[in-house]
This record gives structure tokens, C-alpha cells and sequence, in this order.
């Protein structure tokens, strides 16, 4: 028996409790998993609250992402007591997910951890890290540079923004941080940045372009804030764009494109292939700095959950969550 956070759909809204449950109970999948420690996304808040389209079907444990050991395996690539991890891939939303001390998932989900990370360290960095890596790389392999000037961080104080601050300032860039959060400014300017921008003056509908002050951005907001953005980005800059926290919409012009040849580029990593993951689990292991990632972290339990799912929708968590499903 093990235990698990339980969703279930009852008079028009979403319950959640904590239950006893069986192997057999859970989904098939190739490989079993003890859980040890789990994490809370902006998706899992969404799950938590019953947001139209994010569960496919009830009951569904929840947790976008997992780490933890191999139970079981029917799977060559894996065996009992490897240190495995699962992010993304509709877990919590389609498929049951890392709110347990169990689960199971098809093999091709699985990242084994580098030996330097730990399962805690894992769900630190979690879907939100691995995010802000994904958009790192997709800088570099556009040839951005520390030498190149300022990068703009946007939804800075949360989990997406304050690993990408912190990755950035560790590799020599300059870093500007945006934030609704002002009171934030020590904790963001320990990951490292440098300039602190209040997220009111990119929030607004903005000109089609706007003075060069950006060399590159990781955008965690969408909407106005990222149409700003690209309109403040120099000459042949690049954006990375991987979140939507004010909105899904794009509000911008073509002029920063075809006038000054930025580059956005999408970043998703929910469904990102394994090679790439790989390598970005690879990088995490060498450029993030544990001390300042311990700085980003609360740890909670199971019981915790559906409070805290509901506080990062109303953009009250700073940083990263860990769970720990045996607290
Ligand atoms: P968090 O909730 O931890 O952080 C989002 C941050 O955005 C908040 O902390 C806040 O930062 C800022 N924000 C919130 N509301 C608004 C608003 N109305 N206008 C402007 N800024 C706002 O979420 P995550 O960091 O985990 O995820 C960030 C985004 O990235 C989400 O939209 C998420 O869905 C998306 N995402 C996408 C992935 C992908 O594969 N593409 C993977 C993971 C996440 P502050 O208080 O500092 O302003």
C-alpha cells in the first residue's frame, strides 16, 4: 500500500484527499517507481482547481513531475534502484503523476538523474528548471554571449524565472529582472541579477518597437509583457518564449523582426525528446548552483498540497516547491 493525493470531480468542482492505495490500482506502464520527492507547477495549481482543460479524466492522482527510484522495471533501460526521473508528459493532467509514494509511467518518459543530483535536487529544478535550461540552450545555440549585453528575465520571482536568473547570472550574463514583486529585490538579486524592473511598465500595450535595451530574454508571461519585450530587443537578439503567466494572446508587431532581425524561439518542454532532456538534465548537473537553488526551495508534504496549488495561481509562491510525499 502507498500513499497518494486523489483528485476527484464531485458537484461541478474538484476534491482532493489523501488515500491508501495498491499497485494494482495504478496505471500501466512499464516501469514502477518509488516516489520520493515531487514538486508543484503553475499546471499542477491549475489541476488542484479544476481548471477546464488541464485533467482529461477522473479520479487522476496529480503531480506534473516525479523523481524516485525504480521499483520494477519491463523495461531494458531500467533497473531495480536506478535513480530515475519523470517531468512533463501530461502526468497529473492525463496520466497519474508524482503527488505519491508510487507510480508508474512508460519507460520512454524516464531521464535517469545524473550521479551529482539528488532526488530532492531533482524536483528543485523540476519541469520549471528544466524549462529555464531548455531556454538557456536555445540562447546559446542562437549565439548569445555574456558579451552580447543584458538579458531580460520576465515572471522573475517564480519557479521558470528564478532558476533562469540564477543559471544565467552563472554564466557571466547580466541580468535584468522583471517582477510584480518588488519586495523580491534581495532574494532576485542573490540569484544574481543585477537590474530589477517593475512588471507594470511592461504590462501594458507598448509601441511596436522600443529603445534596444536587451541583447536576449527568457519570458515566463507572454502577452504584453513579451510583446515589450521584443520590441526592447537589440539588433539580432533572441528571445526565449516558454510561459503564458499574464496571458496566451501576442499583442506585437512584425517590426522587431523584420526591423532589427530578433529571433523568438518557443520553448516546451512537457513532450521535449529525450536527447534533449538528457542534455539539459546533463548541463543542470554542471551549471546550477545547489546553494542558490536551496534558496529558491519550500519544502512541503502531501497534506500541503492543495493549499499551495492554490497559492501559486495567485502568484504567491516564490521560487521552487519540493515535496516530499513521505512527510
Ligand atoms: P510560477 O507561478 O512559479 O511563476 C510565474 C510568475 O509569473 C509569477 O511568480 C509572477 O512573477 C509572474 N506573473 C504571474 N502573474 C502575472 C501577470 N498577470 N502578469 C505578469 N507576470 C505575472 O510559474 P512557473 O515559473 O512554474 O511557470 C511560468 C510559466 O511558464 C507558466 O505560464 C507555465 O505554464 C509556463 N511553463 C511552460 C512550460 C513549457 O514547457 N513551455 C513548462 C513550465 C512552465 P513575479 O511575481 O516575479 O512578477
Amino acid at each position: 500500500m502507498f500513499r497518494a493525493v486523489v483528485l476527484e470531480s464531485r458537484d461541478g468542482g474538484v476534491t482532493s484527499e489523501i488515500r491508501e492505495l495498491d499497485d494494482a490500482d495504478l496505471p500501466v506502464g512499464e516501469v514502477t517507481i518509488d516516489v520520493a520527492h515531487s514538486t508543484v507547477n503553475y499546471k499542477d495549481g491549475l489541476a488542484y482547481s479544476g481548471a477546464p482543460g488541464v485533467v482529461r479524466s477522473y479520479p487522476i492522482v496529480p503531480g506534473v513531475d516525479l523523481a524516485g527510484t525504480v521499483a520494477a522495471s519491463d523495461d531494458l533501460r531500467y533497473r531495480v534502484g536506478d535513480r530515475v526521473t519523470v517531468t512533463g508528459w501530461r502526468m497529473g493532467e492525463r496520466h497519474w503523476g508524482g503527488h505519491a509514494e508510487r507510480a508508474r509511467v512508460p519507460a520512454d518518459w524516464l531521464v535517469k538523474l545524473p550521479d551529482s543530483i539528488d532526488t530532492r535536487t531533482a524536483m528543485a529544478i523540476g519541469t520549471a528548471g528544466l524549462t529555464s535550461m531548455l531556454c538557456v540552450l536555445a540562447l546559446e545555440r542562437q549565439g548569445l554571449t555574456p558579451d552580447d549585453g543584458t538579458v531580460v528575465v520576465t515572471g522573475s520571482s517564480g519557479g521558470v524565472g528564478s532558476v533562469a536568473i540564477s543559471l544565467l547570472a552563472g554564466l557571466g550574463y547580466t541580468v535584468a529582472a522583471v517582477t510584480g514583486r518588488t519586495e523580491e529585490e534581495p532574494y532576485l538579486r542573490r540569484l544574481g541579477a543585477t537590474e530589477i524592473i517593475d512588471r507594470a511598465e511592461l504590462a501594458g500595450p507598448g509601441r511596436p518597437l522600443a529603445s534596444e535595451r536587451w541583447a536576449g530574454g527568457v519570458d515566463a508571461v507572454g502577452s504584453h509583457t513579451l510583446a515589450n519585450v521584443l520590441a526592447a530587443t537589440k539588433y539580432g537578439g533572441v528571445v526565449a518564449a516558454c510561459g503564458l503567466a499574464q496571458g496566451m494572446d501576442l499583442p506585437a508587431s512584425v517590426a522587431p523582426f523584420i526591423l532589427r532581425g530578433i529571433t523568438l524561439v518557443g520553448v516546451e518542454s512537457v513532450e521535449a525528446p529525450y536527447d534533449k532532456r538528457v542534455a539539459a538534465w546533463d548541463r543542470l548537473a554542471t551549471d546550477i548552483d545547489r546553494d542558490l537553488l536551496e534558496t529558491m526551495v519550500t519544502e512541503v508534504g502531501l497534506s500541503e498540497l492543495p493549499e499551495v496549488s492554490s497559492r501559486i495561481l495567485d502568484g504567491k509562491v516564490r521560487g521552487r516547491v519540493v515535496v516530499d510525499v513521505h512527510a
